[in-house]
């Protein structure tokens, strides 16, 4: 049967706990999906039986026969030209993997592959809030700082498809030590761990029995996170309040720097923390004249993401979106 724009596209977005996958149809819209319970820590062959368990579970349904391909998000380093997981910290069962090639295989299908904040991107680009833009750039603001940048509704890959690691630009090279190695990541400082973290030094250091922070979280300590902090920020609560525009003017810094360095005609935020550093947007704003020299930064919107949670599946489809 000869491919048509129309076909719908197959997608699976892998993360460290579930699998998701779905039938997306050629303008964006999930047309069905499901998800999975990931094994990311035993053998290869067992993490690669649940990503086939939740496709499985799509193609049975009938509208996913004439598929034209199958779209793939992982959290990791990508070798885009080879179709190769690298590594994922989330994901230990697969090192240099050809995911892409053992899925097409399966499938008999064309699979393509992208580091997850790089297809949530590109499913903004395509089908969400930059839809009209040339350059776009996408901030997934969540657990951690994802990044991602489309130009010309392409993916920027650099030399082998592990550019844009935005999250783990320094900020203050004598700063707080990240997972990744380096030191003074952004992420560290305005992601939901960073601003989880920051409350509890913060709570801990003033011994603040009449915090809304704290007796949202039970009283516990390690039961604070940035949600709640989100929360006890709406109702009033000083030092919650006092944490968001700590990681807002930090945030500021760095898009300062993003917007010197890549001037995108669009900044988009999503994540489940993009809603609160949105409230932020007027400060953030004001900051930025600070730490962005570029003559147009204010012609710059910066905006919230269409795709909520499942922006990475939408975007493992989007990487077939030019495909006729
Ligand atoms: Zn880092």
């Amino acid at each position: 049967m000869p491919h048509t724009s129309n076909q719908p596209i197959l997608a699976v977005d892998i993360g460290g706990t579930k699998v998701a996958a779905g039938l997306v149809s050629s303008s964006g819209k999930i047309l069905l999906s499901t998800r999975v319970p990931m094994i990311p820590d035993r053998s290869a062959r067992e993490g690669l039986l649940a990503v086939f368990s939740a496709i499985d579970q799509i193609r049975r349904d009938p509208r996913s026969k004439n598929s034209r391909g199958l779209g793939i998000s992982v959290p990791g380093w990508i070798d885009s030209h080879r179709g190769v997981l690298i590594k994922a910290a989330n994901l230990p069962c697969w090192r240099d993997f050809s995911l892409a090639s053992r899925l097409s295989a399966q499938y008999a299908l064309p699979a393509r592959i992208a580091n997850d904040a790089d297809a949530a991107a590109l499913a903004e680009a395509v089908w969400g809030a930059g839809s009209k833009s040339e350059n776009v750039f996408y901030v997934s603001l969540g657990t951690g700082i994802g990044t991602g940048m489309v130009r010309l509704r392409q993916i920027c890959l650099g030399r082998g498809g592990s550019a844009f690691e935005g999250g783990h630009m320094t900020i203050d090279f004598q700063g707080v030590p990240c997972p990744c190695g380096k030191k003074g990541c952004i992420e560290r400082y305005a992601s939901g761990t960073a601003i989880a973290r920051l409350a509890r030094k913060l709570l801990r250091r003033r011994a603040a029995g009449s915090s809304r922070t704290l007796s949202l979280a039970g009283g516990k300590l390690e039961n604070v996170t940035s949600e709640i902090v989100a929360q006890a920020a709406r109702s009033r609560d000083a030092l919650a309040a006092s944490v968001l525009r700590e990681a807002a003017a930090y945030l500021a810094v760095w898009l300062g720097n993003i917007i010197d360095l890549l001037e995108p005609d669009l900044i988009i935020f999503g994540g489940g923390l993009a809603p609160v550093m949105l409230s932020h947007l007027p400060r953030i704003r004001r900051e930025l004249d600070h730490w962005a020299i570029n003559p147009r930064r204010r012609q710059i919107p910066i905006v919230a993401a269409r795709f909520a949670a499942e922006s990475a599946l939408v975007g493992a489809a989007a990487l077939f979106h030019s495909v006729q």
